[in-house]
């Protein structure tokens, strides 16, 4: 049953915006340049709803769209997607430690990572990190899995 968020965690970015972010981010981080066309294949969503978006993005001070050079961030638009990116990271390695199969880490992950604040983020980074660095727990805990 979902509970109530307190009201310090309150988002104000849809998880569509959001994903937009982080998507931008990675690509920017891993070729160094974003491009509808690779967004629009990441997201599986078609070129003309990215374009439609990337305005929007534009428009509300996220990005800088020119049409020629693809998509540039904005101080606003890099910390979102940082952000997001980084929930992404440490939710996707804690989970995938214990050895769950990597479709269900992803629909998690594209969930939670919209909905998590960042006093909860910060206690499965220390578990992540704790985990990662002590195989034995990790074993014990993954046997009582079954
Ligand atoms: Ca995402």
């Amino acid at each position: 049953m979902p509970t109530k968020r307190q009201e310090t965690t309150a988002h104000v970015h849809s998880p569509a915006i959001e994903d937009y972010l982080e998507q931008i981010h990675n690509l920017i981080e891993g070729k160094g340049y974003a491009r509808v066309v690779d967004i629009a294949k990441n997201l599986g969503i078609s070129q003309a709803s990215v374009t439609n978006m990337i305005q929007r993005l534009d428009a509300e001070g996220y990005v800088i769209y020119e049409r020629y050079r693809g998509v540039v961030m904005t101080e606003a638009g890099r910390k979102i997607g940082q952000e997001i990116a980084r929930r992404h990271e440490v939710l996707t390695r804690l989970l995938a430690s214990f050895g769950l199969d990597p479709q269900t880490v992803h629909e998690d992950v594209e969930g939670m990572e919209h909905h998590i604040s960042r006093q909860t983020l910060e206690v499965l980074t220390l578990l992540m990190e704790e985990l990662e660095g002590n195989p034995e727990l990790l074993m014990k805990l993954k046997r009582q899995l079954g």
